[in-house]
């Protein structure tokens, strides 16, 4: 089989390396990929948005299948064009992809369904919504409905905080069109958990449990990133919790979907808030995370080629999934500067002296290949994976692996996964 695969970070270096283990997988083509897709896999010079261009490439070069890694082109219809095309892609529809794109969206359908979550309100006029935040006891979350690059949401603390996020989103345009419209919902406190599923219409399979680090600093301190590094199994999830999550989140959710008329078929997973109350959805992503998938992967034992084609085919209820039970902890290195403005083009040495260590998987992001040297080339430039008997050991070889790599400027998180070893 020929395979292209959309996106060019961590979770699409995952995604071919685990793929490119299938015995049925001929051909790997990513676009536009990294330098470390371009070790495993043929990358192709064309954006993850360039739809019409990958609906070419596909066609051209007789791709089998098609996965979607990123939000945006998923937002932005993809798999409403290849299937146009009778072209098999994996990832929901435009209208599926609502889950994640328009939080509005979400919220209602929560609402609907009684789908535990924070209490909201929405608003498409700013003048009601610096009303409405006069009254409420802070601190309170505002969230612009539309995609944003994991930057639209704001953990307002007092009403000067509230007041002047509210005019950056709707009347600066600050997210641009994202943020015209507003959710302000109520501040939960507890620890975050990630539980991906693949969905194949009507039944679906959970994966294993993993937690992401979001804030960009020891201590969940600084800005919130697209992800700082991830661990799995989840230290605050246990079968209580897996039994709230399928009853009173993926069956309603799927019934909810169902009585819309969408069929949703391909990964979502739930960001759950783990309170004292029990579990709160605080998202639906749309497509596999990044960077959960870095420490997941390497986790499954079962072929994953199967698994997305059975998701496709509404037959994922056939199927089990096999699991290692070692522990995973994946560090992501950051470029300086990230998550606000970064340098690229800095050599990174060490690269071949830690994918030796046994159990340890280095996956690239923000990289790229130029005058034989491996250069930075985004914020978050490689997520470093290691496999152990418990978190511990996991995060022990995780970070002996990251002390072997350098580049100018290199910063990560010395606490993934330190919660789950000191509690
Ligand atoms: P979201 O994109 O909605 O998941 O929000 C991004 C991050 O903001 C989450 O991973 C949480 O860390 C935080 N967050 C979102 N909603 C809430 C909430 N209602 N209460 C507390 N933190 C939240």
């Amino acid at each position: 089989m020929k395979i292209l695969v959309i996106g060019g970070g961590g979770r699409e270096h995952a995604l071919i390396w685990k793929l490119k283990q299938s015995a049925a997988v001929d051909r790997i083509f990513c676009a536009p990929g990294n330098a470390g897709t371009a070790a495993i896999a043929e990358n192709v010079a064309v954006a993850a948005s360039d739809l019409p261009q990958l609906c070419v490439f596909a066609k051209q070069n007789d791709v089998d299948l098609t996965v979607v890694g990123p939000d945006d082109p998923l937002a932005m219809g993809i798999v409403d064009l290849f299937t146009a095309d009778k072209m098999r892609i994996f990832g929901p529809t435009k209208s599926a992809a609502r889950l994640e794109s328009s939080k509005i969206f979400a919220k209602d359908l929560m609402r609907a369904q009684k789908i535990p979550t924070a209490q909201a309100s929405t608003f498409s006029d700013s003048k009601e919504a610096l009303r409405y935040c006069e009254q409420l006891k802070f601190p309170v979350v505002i969230k612009a409905d539309g995609l944003a690059l994991g930057k639209g949401v704001i953990i307002a603390s007092n009403v000067a905080t509230a007041r002047s996020t509210i005019k950056a989103m709707m009347n600066e345009a600050r997210f641009g069109d994202a943020g015209r419209r507003i959710v302000i919902e109520e501040f939960l406190r507890g620890t975050e958990c990630s539980i991906h599923a693949l969905v194949d219409g009507k039944n679906y399979r959970l994966l294993e449990s993993a937690r992401d680090h979001k804030r960009a600093l020891d201590g969940d301190e600084g800005p919130n990133t697209g992800g700082m590094g991830a661990f799995s199994p989840a230290d605050n999830w246990d079968p209580k919790l897996q039994s709230q999550l399928e009853n009173e989140m993926m069956r309603p959710l799927l019934r909810g979907l169902s009585k819309e008329g969408i069929a949703y078929r391909g990964l979502l997973y739930p960001g759950l808030m783990i309170t004292s109350d029990g579990a709160r959805v605080l998202e639906f992503n749309c497509r596999f995370g990044d960077p959960e998938t870095q420490a997941l992967l390497p986790r499954m034992k079962s072929d994953l080629l199967p698994l997305l084609e059975a998701t496709i085919d509404g037959k994922i209820d056939n199927y089990t999934i096999d699991w290692d039970k070692r522990a995973s902890v994946t560090v992501v290195l950051a470029s300086a500067g990230y998550p606000g403005k970064y340098e690229t083009g800095k050599a990174i040495s060490g690269l071949d002296e830690a994918a030796k260590l046994e159990g340890v998987q280095v996956f690239h992001a923000g990289t790229k290949f130029a005058s034989n040297e491996i250069l930075t080339a985004g914020g978050r430039v490689l997520a470093v994976t290691a496999l152990g008997e418990t978190i511990a050991a996991a995060r022990a070889l995780a970070y002996e692996a990251v002390s072997l790599v350098q580049f100018d400027g290199c910063h990560y998180r010395r606490d993934i996964a330190l919660s789950a070893v000191t509690s």
